[in-house]
């Protein structure tokens, strides 16, 4: 069988959107699979818009994901060469051409042919200058750009892996631009080439890109070679079933690490946007996805991005942490935090395991443990019916069984409602309306402090 070769074709023109990180994982998943080769290629012909600060931040975030390549970086930015010579191979063989039309008339052109309701495509007027024109032109520096003969009024058919045959006729095409110069190649252009050059077998991309399809199909087949296959992934929306946006919540990458959300959490909920294994299986390490991993169980409709599915997940990698490790990756969410010992910060956080679900709440949930004093209003200590003179009555008994070592749970029982002990505690301690339970959290405090949070306590309502 045929190797399989995949890549990622990313513009480094903006952050690594959330999305953009399934059409990494895909093709890696599907090479991996098939002990094939995954590349990296960096399509940054966009020399306005692309930026290397993108570029890093798309490489550290595959990295922190664990997306390996193993061919790459490439950038088009450095196959200018490559390029030019298939321009002139095309050009040379009939496939291309120059074309001095000036944008105004181009445009002009456009708007006449919607405004009779057809394709707004280039009229050919160039197509068949003869040869002495064109090299006086040359010669004369008239400005050029160059566009590929596309073959009049033939269907244009490739079978996708996703969604079946897709057919265009290439009457809706024209003889579309692919390069302003020999130096400067467009986007349809240089993705063929590369695509062609690094015999890529499957091209697995967003629906998105469906209508280039054809005309990089052309392409690839005009410089003598067959195209890959194509696997087109179906959008990702949000909950409100619009396209994700900055609008409805985060979309980079880098929002979501910095929310403490862990790489095996969004993999995990990565895969199953349009992917489903059709079992009841919902975790899936990476090894796992790879092994079950198939572009047959894609599906055609759009993927909703849950964020609460993802909290979920995110939840159950959390609990699934040795507590020293996930201590370690919260430290840096904890600002409080002056030279507290690692064992220390250790059970704090371990009071907050089974409630985390993304590391940035542990901060706002455990910030009490390093305050000094608290400030809350007197109101919280009260619990269900009790009075303030009830509440005050049952910090001094508790305050009294803290100081003397007896079992707080012990004396909460003999109470007919032992939240009138354990209510005032906690808020005393916390000055919070939820928290851990508040013997675990005297035993982690410790007695002094203990005592003295319930001292203030008591007097802030005396
Ligand atoms: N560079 C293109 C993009 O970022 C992807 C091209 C492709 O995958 O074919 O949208």
């Amino acid at each position: 069988m045929k190797k399989i070769i995949t890549r990622f074709a990313p513009s480094p023109t903006g952050p690594l959107h959330i999305g953009t990180i399934r059409t990494a994982l895909f093709p890696y998943l599907f090479s991996v699979k098939n002990k094939g080769t995954f590349i990296l290629r960096i399509e940054d012909t966009d020399k306005e818009r692309s930026k290397k600060e993108w570029e890093d931040e798309l490489i550290k975030g595959l990295g922190w994901l664990g997306i390996k390549w193993d061919e790459g970086p490439f950038r088009q930015s450095e196959r200018g060469d490559l390029y030019e010579e298939k321009i002139k191979k095309l050009i040379e063989d009939g496939h291309a051409y120059y074309c001095f039309c000036t944008k105004e008339e181009v445009e002009a052109q456009k708007q006449y042919l919607m405004s009779i309701g057809e394709s707004p495509v280039y009229n050919g007027h160039c197509r068949d200058l003869p040869k002495e024109t064109v090299d006086k032109y040359l010669k004369e520096g008239k400005p050029y750009v160059i566009r590929f003969k596309t073959p009049v009024n033939k269907i244009i058919s490739f079978n996708d892996i996703i969604r079946g045959k897709i057919e265009t006729n290439t009457n809706t095409m024209g003889d579309f631009v692919i390069a302003k110069d020999f130096r400067n190649c467009l986007f349809n252009f240089t993705c063929a080439v590369d695509d062609m050059e690094m015999k890529v077998t499957h091209v697995i991309r967003g629906e998105d890109h469906i209508p280039n399809t054809p005309k990089q199909i052309l392409i690839i087949n005009a410089l003598g070679e067959k195209e890959p296959e194509y696997a087109h992934l179906s959008l990702i929306l949000g909950t409100d079933k619009k396209k994700l946006s900055k609008r409805t919540g985060k979309t980079s990458l880098s929002d979501y690490i910095r929310d403490g959300y862990l790489p095996e959490a969004i993999l995990n909920f990565i895969a199953f946007l349009g992917w489903n294994p059709g079992t009841e299986k919902e975790i899936y390490t990476m090894e796992e996805l790879i092994n079950d991993f198939s572009l047959e169980k894609i599906q055609k409709s759009p993927a909703i991005f849950n964020i609460d599915k993802l909290d979920w997940l995110n939840g159950l990698y959390i609990r699934k942490m040795q507590i020293e490790e996930l201590t370690k990756a919260c430290i840096p969410y904890i600002t409080g935090i002056k030279d507290e010992p690692l064992e220390y910060l250790v059970k704090i956080v371990s009071l907050y395991q089974e409630r985390l679900k993304k590391l940035s709440e542990i901060n706002e949930l455990t910030d009490y443990f390093f305050k000094d004093k608290l400030t809350y209003e007197k109101e919280l200590l009260l619990w269900k019916e009790m009075s303030f003179e009830d509440v005050k009555k049952s910090l001094e008994k508790i305050y009294d069984v803290i100081l003397n070592d007896k079992d707080i749970l012990e004396e909460a029982n003999k109470e007919t409602n032992r939240g009138n002990i354990l209510w005032p505690l906690r808020a005393a301690l916390t000055g919070k309306k939820n928290s851990a339970g508040p013997i675990d959290i005297v035993n982690v405090l410790g007695k002094e402090k203990s005592l003295k949070r319930i001292k203030e306590a008591i007097e802030l309502i005396k």
